[in-house]
């Protein structure tokens, strides 16, 4: 690959089955272009093992980059970034937890951990939690606007905020934010979109008449940083586009892979016209021809509803895999082209000719955002620049 998109050459020390060459190069990259449309702050979202990266060393390449903040979905995933990863300095926000996890909530407040509360059962955990740690526990106020997922429902509002308003005063609790979150941000200015953000106009008027003061209000994703710049605030909430996928199908922005999969061939040989393929023969061979065996499959995170679809760059040339993705491998179909055991193959990254994960995206029916989670265990992640 070369150097223009910031993944460096073969390593020759490395002898594994496959891997994951990360670009902090394209990561920062990316953070830049997401910083020149929104000019404010920054809370990279490095849940799911960062995308699939890595938790530690993508927080740390991202907080290198400038990121202001860094949000996980769990407590134990905040815990991690501050105890293992010793990200000492940076806010954390950790989305969810249930109530019940006091110990958890005890450790995130002690360590300075923000927690997100919506609702009343999540807000009375945090202020007990906080009164037996002996601190005042920093609350981001979630509040459900139109997706119907997370965050308190608008009846809930009133009470909420005067509830939060108490534990503002005994001390217990540091409102630092409202924020909601988008169901259809890519889709620009349609209707629910308009609600979404009225509703978030009334909560920050409800929490204002409770008496409370909150200094930060957030609600873009990637895709609402692109394209709902009245929805900005004062911070945002990148996920996807750091990791150089465009949330935005037709937007023109500049995004650059940080994720190149790799494997090698395991095995050639010549094959016979009327072979049938893999699992179940779902796919039969119309001509002689040479296959190459790839040791990843779908217990590494090729999906095996890409069966039939998907391609890969191998010896310069995309070519596809035929018959089922098997759990530990896939075959390739190299027609009459010499490959050979070793050969490098890349299943998505950042040459210009290789499949990105965009394109896996829709061979398998999902979001870049579920191959880049799903990534197996098996497959090592290096941080090459
Ligand atoms: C995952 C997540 C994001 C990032 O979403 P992308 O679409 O990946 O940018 C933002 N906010 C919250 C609350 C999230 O859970």
């Amino acid at each position: 690959m070369s150097g223009e998109t910031g993944f460096l050459a073969p390593h020759a020390g490395m002898a594994g089955i496959a891997e994951a060459r990360l670009s902090a190069a394209n990561l920062a990259h990316n953070l830049s272009v997401l910083r020149s449309h929104a000019p404010v702050r920054h809370m990279a979202m490095v849940k799911a093992d960062g995308y699939g990266h890595g938790l530690e060393g993508t927080a740390a390449h991202v907080v290198a980059a400038g990121a202001d903040w860094l949000g996980v979905a769990t407590l134990a995933e905040a815990l991690d970034l501050r105890h293992r990863a010793k990200i000492v300095d940076t806010p954390i926000l950790a989305v969810f937890f249930v109530p019940h996890q006091i110990q958890q909530l005890r450790e995130a407040i002690a360590a300075d951990v923000d927690v997100s509360v919506a609702g009343i059962e999540q807000l009375e955990a945090v202020a007990e939690a906080a009164r037996v740690e002996g601190r005042r526990a920093r609350v981001h106020w979630k509040v459900d606007t139109g997706i119907t997922r997370g965050g308190a429902v608008e009846s809930q509002w009133p009470g909420m905020a005067e509830r939060l308003r108490r534990y503002v005063d005994s001390g217990d609790i540091e409102t630092v934010a409202l924020w909601s979150h988008f169901a259809r941000a890519e889709e620009g200015d349609v209707d629910a979109n308009t609600h979404q953000k009225r509703a978030f106009a009334r909560a920050w008027e409800v929490a204002g008449a409770a008496g409370l003061s909150i200094p930060m209000r957030h609600f873009a994703n990637s895709a609402a940083i692109l394209v709902h710049p009245d929805a900005h605030f004062d911070m945002v909430r990148p996920g996807i586009a750091l990791y150089g996928s465009n949330p935005v199908s037709g937007h023109n922005a500049d995004f650059r892979p940080t994720m190149e999969l790799r494997s090698h061939v395991s095995l050639v040989k010549r094959v016979p016209r009327g072979a049938g393929v893999g699992y179940g023969h779902i796919y039969r061979l119309a001509q002689d021809t040479t296959t190459a065996l790839v040791p990843l499959g779908y217990a590494d995170g090729i999906p095996r509803s890409s069966s039939g679809q998907a391609h890969v760059l191998l010896r310069d040339k995309v070519r596809p895999i035929i018959g089922r993705v098997s759990m530990d491998q896939v075959v390739v179909d190299c027609g009459d082209d010499t490959v050979a055991a070793g050969d490098p193959v890349v299943f998505f990254g950042a040459g210009t000719d290789a499949p990105g994960p965009d394109d896996w995206a829709r061979w398998s029916g999902t979001i870049a955002n579920e191959i880049f989670t799903g990534i197996g265990s098996r497959v090592p992640r290096r941080w090459v620049d």
